[in-house]
């Protein structure tokens, strides 16, 4: 019975005029596993987007753009935004287009304030008390990710970072990406669950056979979060939605815990 009520509590975090058999199923696929693997994006997704970090980077990459191409800052936009729009990345469009040093430009692109980032002691609880190996897969740098979770007092409940330079510069929602990361870290897909806030990072996830959540925001800083708002139904690829990382993962760990009292009893 607990974990029928848990269970509803947890489906009213992520939707619950939604409460279909579907997600069920998927939640209960979820607490049959004994020993998940557990991958978080960084940006938007392990911090609030109302921290609005990422728009120091945008506003970093411009810059970078204006002075290696020797541009004013509106030509340098313009060209930012074609490059992420026809390669993925802004910097995969320069690495492709001109010749530059890739480190060079992580450092100076999160060379910004994490000091609006804030403590998060009810998020690092919970990540303490999932079981299994917990990575952050970022198409930023390691460095930044470890300055971002340090501050968020998160760092050192994860086992590892892997960013765009483990990633041979191939970013999400390219395939290869995960491919690399899975090799990597000896992850078995369907043992794993993806934490993302762009649904378009989900999908490769998905057919790998992973479960997906999707953290979704109130901020439109890519164009596929227009199509996240405008969802009636969510697509295949996003299992789970949560307004609140911290609130889905400890309503599962006490759903985890009940459906183990439960098969105990
Ligand atoms: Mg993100």
């Amino acid at each position: 019975m607990h974990c029928i009520k848990h269970l509803k509590d947890l489906l009213s975090l992520i939707g619950g005029q939604h409460l279909r058999y579907q997600i069920l199923k998927n939640m209960n696929r979820l607490l049959n596993k004994t020993n998940l693997t557990w991958i978080f994006d960084l940006d938007n997704t392990l911090y609030p987007d109302e921290c609005n970090l990422f728009a120091q980077i945008d506003e970093r990459m411009g810059r970078f753009v204006a002075q290696l191409l020797d541009v004013d800052p509106i030509k340098a936009r313009r060209i930012q935004k074609d490059y992420y729009h026809r390669y993925g990345t802004t910097l995969n469009g320069l690495m492709a287009e001109h010749v530059l040093d890739p480190h060079y430009y992580l450092e100076f692109v999160h060379d910004i304030d994490h000091s609006i980032l804030p403590k998060l002691p009810e998020l690092r609880e919970a990540i303490h008390q999932l079981e299994g190996a917990k990575y952050i897969f970022t198409n930023g740098s390691r460095k930044h990710a470890e300055l971002v979770a340090e501050k968020l007092g998160i760092l050192d409940e994860f086992n590892d970072v892997f960013d765009i330079v483990d990633a041979q510069f191939i970013p999400k929602p390219k395939a290869t990406a995960y491919d690399i990361f899975v090799r990597r870290h000896g992850v078995n897909p369907p043992d794993a669950i993806m934490f993302e806030d762009l649904h378009i990072n989900l999908q490769v996830p998905y057919m790998l056979g992973m479960s997906t959540v999707l953290v979704k925001t109130s901020s439109m800083d890519h164009p596929g979060k227009r199509d996240q708002q405008a969802w009636t139904k969510k697509p295949d690829h996003v299992h789970f939605e949560t307004k609140n990382l911290t609130e889905f993962l400890t309503s599962f760990i006490s759903q985890k815990s009940s459906f183990i009292n439960v098969q105990n009893s």
